[in-house]
């Protein structure tokens, strides 16, 4: 879970300057709505001219595609930073209600 999410970040990372403020705007406005997040497997939903976003994991890299014309054209466009966004809000979030966070320090990480 935590992998899609990491790679998903790197992405955005290096998405366009005005997609990463676009698709900032629209996450914090509530317009991302996550329709599944089952690894390796994830897809959104953005209120923005109703733009599907899906990222998927192919051969270990990360594959994403949105129906805007941008997206189709291949982009990282605004409605995936903003999809992003949101995935790496439920990735901080990781912990459910039923499953409290594991105690830290517990395993070495490895990097
Ligand atoms: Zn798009």
């Amino acid at each position: 879970m935590q992998r899609i999410a990491d790679l998903i970040g790197a992405e955005a990372d290096r998405a366009d300057q005005v997609a990463l403020t676009h698709g900032n705007e629209l996450e914090k406005s509530g317009a991302v709505q996550l329709v599944r997040f089952s690894p390796p497997l994830v897809t959104a939903e953005v209120a923005d001219g109703a733009a599907c976003v899906e990222f998927r994991i192919v051969d270990g890299t990360l594959r994403w595609s949105c129906t805007c014309l941008e997206g189709r054209s291949g982009t990282f466009c605004a409605h995936c930073v903003a999809t992003a966004q949101s995935v790496r809000v439920r990735a901080d979030r990781k912990a459910s209600p039923e499953a409290p966070p594991a105690p830290e320090s517990t395993f070495p990480i490895a990097s």
